[in-house]
C-alpha cells in the first residue's frame, strides 16, 4: 500500500512527488509519456523565478527531474487507466499492473481541444499537429495554417514562419487588432498571412495533408487552401476523465478542489493545470502540488486503510 501515488509528471506532479517524499511518505510518480508534461513544449520560459534571461523548457524539466530523483521521488513510466474507491482508500489500475495508494494527486494537466473537423483524427500526426515546437520543423520550406484565435495561435505562427515557406493564420473574427500579445510582430512579417473571419470545414489528403477547405463566416464563400500541414490551437481540455465520475468538475470539465487542493471526494488531491483555477503557468502548478503533498499526508493521518 502507496500512501501517495501522484499521476502525471509535469511540474504540479514532481513538485507534489518532491514534498510528499521529504514528508517521510511512500510516494510513487506515474508519467505515461514524457516527464515534463506541457512544459516540453515551451520553447523558452522567461517567467518563472531563478532564471533571469529563461531557460527551455525541456532544461526547467530536466532540473526538476534532478531534483526529484536526488531526493529520492520514485519515478515510473507508466499509464493509469481507472482509480477506484477502496475502503477509504483507493486501487488504481495502470498499464503494468494494479496498485493500493492511501490517497491519489491527479496532476495529469491539459491537452489540445480538436477543431472537430472531417479528417482531423485520420491525419493526426500526418501533417495535423497540436504543437509546433514538437512538429515544426518536419514543415521546412513547406506552407502551413494555424487555426486558432488566441495568442497561442499568433505565437505559434510565429514561430513556424522560421521554418515554412508560407504561414496562413486561419482566424475566425475580422482581424487580430485584438489580440494583446505578438500581434505586432505578425503584421511585420512576410511570411505570414492572415485569413481573417474564415473556419476550417475540412482536411484534404488521404495520408498526409494536401490541403484544408476554408469557409467565409460571412459569406459563406469556400475554397481550397493548399498546404501540407495545419497547427490547431482552439483551446485546451483538461485530463480530468480519471476522477469525472468521482469528483465534481466545473462546466469544462476542470477539477474543483478548494484552497488546499481536496477534491470532492475525501483523498483525492488535484493539483496544476487540470484544477480550476485563475491561472494555468508553471509557477501556480507548483505551487498547487506542493499543498496538495502536505494536505495528503494530514489527510494520511486521519485513516484507517
Ligand atoms: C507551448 C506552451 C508554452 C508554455 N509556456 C509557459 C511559460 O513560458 N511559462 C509558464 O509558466 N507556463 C507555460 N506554459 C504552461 C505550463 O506548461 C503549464 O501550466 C504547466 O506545465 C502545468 O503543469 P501540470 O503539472 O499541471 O501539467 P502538465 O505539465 O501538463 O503535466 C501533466 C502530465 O500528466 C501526464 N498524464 C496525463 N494523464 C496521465 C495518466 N493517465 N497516467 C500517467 N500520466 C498522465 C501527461 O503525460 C503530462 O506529462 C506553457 C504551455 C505550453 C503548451
Amino acid at each position: 500500500m502507496k500512501d501517495v501515488v501522484i499521476i502525471g509528471g509535469g511540474p504540479g506532479g514532481l513538485t507534489a512527488g518532491i514534498y510528499a517524499v521529504r514528508s517521510g511518505l511512500d510516494v510513487v510518480l506515474y508519467e505515461r509519456g514524457a516527464l515534463g508534461g506541457s512544459v516540453l513544449n515551451a520553447e523558452k520560459v522567461e517567467n518563472y523565478p531563478g532564471f533571469p534571461g529563461g531557460i527551455s523548457g525541456v532544461e526547467l524539466i530536466g532540473r526538476m527531474e534532478e531534483h526529484a530523483r536526488q531526493v529520492g521521488l520514485s519515478v515510473e513510466y507508466n499509464e493509469v487507466h481507472e482509480v477506484t474507491p477502496n475502503n477509504g482508500c483507493f486501487l488504481l489500475r495502470t498499464r503494468d499492473g494494479e496498485v493500493l495508494t492511501r490517497t491519489v494527486v491527479i496532476a495529469t494537466g491539459t491537452g489540445p481541444r480538436p477543431l472537430g473537423v472531417e479528417g482531423e483524427e485520420r491525419l493526426r500526426g500526418r501533417g495535423v499537429s497540436y504543437c509546433a515546437v514538437c512538429d515544426g520543423a518536419f514543415f521546412r520550406d513547406q506552407p502551413v495554417a494555424v487555426v486558432g484565435g488566441g495568442d497561442a495561435a499568433v505565437e505559434e505562427a510565429h514561430y513556424l514562419a522560421r521554418f515554412a515557406s508560407k504561414v496562413y493564420l486561419v482566424h475566425p473574427r475580422e482581424s487580430i487588432r485584438r489580440l494583446r500579445l505578438n500581434r505586432k510582430r505578425i503584421e511585420e512579417n512576410p511570411k505570414i498571412e492572415v485569413i481573417p473571419n474564415t473556419e476550417v470545414t475540412g482536411i484534404k489528403g488521404d495520408k498526409a495533408v494536401e490541403g484544408l477547405v476554408l469557409k467565409n463566416r460571412e459569406t459563406g464563400q469556400t475554397w481550397d487552401l493548399q498546404v501540407k500541414g495545419m497547427f490547431v490551437y482552439v483551446g485546451i481540455k483538461p485530463n480530468s476523465y480519471l476522477v469525472e465520475k468521482l469528483v465534481d468538475l466545473d462546466d469544462r470539465g476542470f477539477i474543483i478542489t478548494d484552497e488546499r487542493m481536496r477534491t470532492s471526494w475525501p483523498g483525492i488531491f488535484a493539483a496544476g493545470d487540470v484544477r480550476r483555477t485563475p491561472l494555468r503557468q508553471i509557477a501556480t502548478a507548483v505551487a498547487d502540488g506542493a499543498v496538495a503533498a502536505i494536505w495528503a499526508e494530514k489527510h494520511i493521518a486521519t485513516l484507517a486503510c
